[in-house]
């Protein structure tokens, strides 16, 4: 049970090292993630609007050739009219260029809105690029001032880690697991020592008995008021050379 104690407590002591290593990165690593996100998400905007600009200029040079043979045909028609040999012909044809009058001025209609689809997406093409250089620019930025804090803390980090792997696998699987539950839910602190009789965590006065026998280590208390595992002063001390 001491060990069991001992191994918890130095687990807590490495836990909070890390924490205060995470601390003090602050909240660039979320930073650069949500920067990162963001870049997608305009990469993604950006090819979803060439793809219209490029589908609404293609299609409005469709309809200009179109309407360039129309023209050339109306020419035709008018030159026929000259040869026809009675009025039924001649109003067939009048026929066939009014029609082809009209599909004209419908296609130029269509020529306008495409023209005018394909300007409001060169637009923003133009603005989301903008941002999207911008948000380039300060992602890397964020990404120089986090790869500078984690030059300076990478070996402690190292180390604790390491050192978290090997007393890790001496926790059995249920205390491990009740352990990060508490840290979890307190703020990062599951194992706390009694501090003149008082619950290191919440200060609450741990009744006198339950200090007598938290003094031989032969059991595993918890914090009546905040849930906390509490340990003597003895594995605390013991423990903090150990780290
Ligand atoms: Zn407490």
């Amino acid at each position: 049970m001491e060990n069991k104690l001992r191994t918890l407590y130095t687990l807590q002591l490495i836990d909070s090292n890390l924490d205060e290593i995470e601390d003090m990165k602050g909240d660039l690593p979320g930073e650069v993630r949500k920067l990162e996100e963001k870049i997608a998400a305009l990469q993604e905007q950006l090819a979803l609007l060439e793809e219209t600009m490029r589908g609404a200029f293609s299609q409005r040079n469709n309809a200009d050739s179109e309407i360039i043979s129309l023209r050339e045909k109306i020419e035709k028609y008018k030159m026929q009219q000259f040869q026809v040999r009675n009025n039924k012909e001649y109003d067939a044809l009048t026929r066939e260029m009014d029609q082809a009058a009209e599909t004209i001025a419908k296609l130029e209609k269509e020529m306008s809105a495409l023209e005018n689809k394909a300007t409001i997406a060169r637009t923003d093409i133009e603005t989301g690029k903008k941002e999207l250089e911008e948000s380039q620019a300060l992602l890397e930025e964020k990404k120089a001032e986090l790869a500078e804090v984690s030059k300076n803390t990478e070996e402690e980090e190292l180390k604790f880690k390491h050192e978290r792997e090997k007393v890790v696998v001496r926790v059995a699987k249920a205390d491990l697991a009740m352990y990060e539950r508490i840290r979890k839910a307190k703020n990062g602190r599951a194992v706390v020592p009694i501090k003149r009789g008082s619950c290191g965590g919440c200060y609450t006065a741990v009744p006198p008995q339950k200090v007598l026998e938290l003094k031989q280590n032969k059991r595993l208390y918890t914090c009546e008021r905040c849930g906390r595992i509490i340990v003597s002063e003895e594995i605390a001390d013991t423990s903090a050379a150990l780290v």
